[in-house]
């Protein structure tokens, strides 16, 4: 796999027109030289119209190297669906690709494998992170993608999209000498597991504390991924693992929180520090620990939006399962239907209780419920008092800056975060 095709607009973003800017003198479309600078492109039935004809497919490709800035694309979506959508503008190297499908254009962007992973690094995070951190991140996101064992999108004939669906790429414009410098230095690195599989290796911006085993997130386990304490052993994080349900309001608020050294806890990587190393379009904090409050009222109206529910009244809400990081897997929630009849709705699966419980996404499904109640015992205010932000499970990237920042190198890093594997480099990568 030495080039890698990205989809950056997707026919689910239901776009009928787009805008292309180049950045180069001269470009090649549809194989003849041009040095047209914009394109305003439009879906006219099964075909492209860019101002001068209609196409079925319009290629732009660079004349010159292909891993050098070429076009602007506007307004493309990042973060599909999460609390943190927005429209940005990005830049991209390599082949762009126009088709109509399913009414819409699609974009899909083809350039060289390395170029695109230091992309990755600096979406996923910014690239004035620490070098190692940087080392880690990116060979855990090329075993991910060689392990390619969720191909999500295979059905669009593209390897990846540009989102956190996948990961994100939102272009090469913020890409730093360092975010360069770690995908050349580790090129062609990937983690391979002692069964000789290269490890499928997921990450998440904040386990929490304790990152969690993919069972309790894709419900199998994956060779070289593992649950772990995410702190130095004599961390007071240590003791909380696995997390047993009667522990997790003492792990989620207690007064232990004062002098933990986990690795992604604000003690290690303050939140004010924060903002320089997220991605851009993340919002501040890094959630090692977060409140979400509602009226039962308002969580009620989500609920009954998000689940379909015709609930006029919450009378209970409770985890059923958890993983071992706290993260819950299965919850239920008590109502009064419309009709005055007494429902339960049962939510499984952490994905699915995080869309259930926010208007648009809950940072993870790592919470103690806490619900305030009236004389008559009908729930007045829900609070949420939570853990972490993702999955958990994998590499934690906050954890990881932890130990960056603490001195520790890509591999040690690595080395903490999987399992039962050996970083090696394959061939045909670099
Ligand atoms: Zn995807
Ligand atoms: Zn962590």
């Amino acid at each position: 796999m030495k080039t890698v095709r990205i989809g950056i607009v997707l026919p689910e973003d239901a776009r009928r027109e787009l805008r292309v800017r180049s950045l180069a003198d001269m470009l090649r479309v549809n194989g003849e030289r041009s040095d047209k600078t914009t394109w305003t492109l439009h879906a006219e039935g099964e075909t492209i119209d860019d101002g001068d004809r209609r196409v079925a497919k319009l290629s732009i490709e660079p004349v010159t190297t292909p891993e050098q800035p070429q076009l602007v694309v506007e307004n493309v979506r990042a973060g599909r669906g999460f609390h943190w959508e927005q429209a940005i503008n990005i830049t991209l190297p390599g082949t762009i690709e126009v088709t109509v499908r399913d009414d819409a254009l699609m974009l899909v962007n083809e350039l060289p494998l390395e170029t695109y992973l230091a992309g990755v690094l600096t979406s996923e995070m910014s690239g004035e992170c620490p070098l190692e951190f940087l080392k880690a991140q990116c060979v855990t996101a090329r075993s991910w993608m060689i392990a390619a064992t969720e191909r999500k999108h295979a059905d669009l004939g593209i390897d990846f999209c540009n989102d956190d669906c996948c990961q994100r790429f939102q272009g090469i414009a913020s890409v730093t000498d360092a975010a360069r410098r770690a995908a050349d230095e580790t090129a062609g690195e990937v983690m391979v597991h002692d069964s000789g599989v290269v490890v499928d290796a997921n990450y998440s911006k904040s386990c929490g504390g304790i990152v969690e085993a993919p069972v309790h997130v894709w419900g199998h386990d994956k060779p070289g991924q593992y649950a772990v304490a995410d702190g130095p052993a004599d961390d007071g994080v240590a003791r909380f693992f696995p997390l047993a349900a009667d522990a997790v309001v003492d792990y989620v608020g207690g007064s232990w929180l004062k002098r933990c050294r986990a690795w992604c806890s604000p003690n290690v990587v303050p939140d004010a520090d924060l903002p320089r190393y997220l991605g851009r379009i993340d919002d501040g904090g890094g959630h090692f620990r977060w409140r979400v409050s509602y009226t039962a009222d308002e969580l009620c109206a989500i609920l009954n939006r998000k689940r379909r529910l015709s609930a006029s009244r919450i009378r209970d809400l409770a985890v059923t399962r958890r993983g071992v990081s706290g993260r819950a897997t299965a919850m239920t929630v008590d109502y009064v239907a419309d009709d005055g009849g007494r429902r339960t709705e049962t939510i499984e699966d952490q994905y699915a209780i995080r869309d259930a419980l926010s208007a648009s996404f809950l940072y993870s499904s790592a919470f103690d419920i806490r619900v305030a109640r009236d004389a008559e015992g009908w729930p007045t205010r829900i609070e949420l008092i939570g853990a972490g932000w993702g999955h958990g499970a994998g590499l934690c990237q906050i954890g990881a800056l932890g130990m960056a920042l603490s001195g520790f190198d890509y591999r040690a890093i690595l080395h903490h975060y999987f399992t039962n594997m050996q970083i090696e480099r394959i061939g045909g990568t670099s």
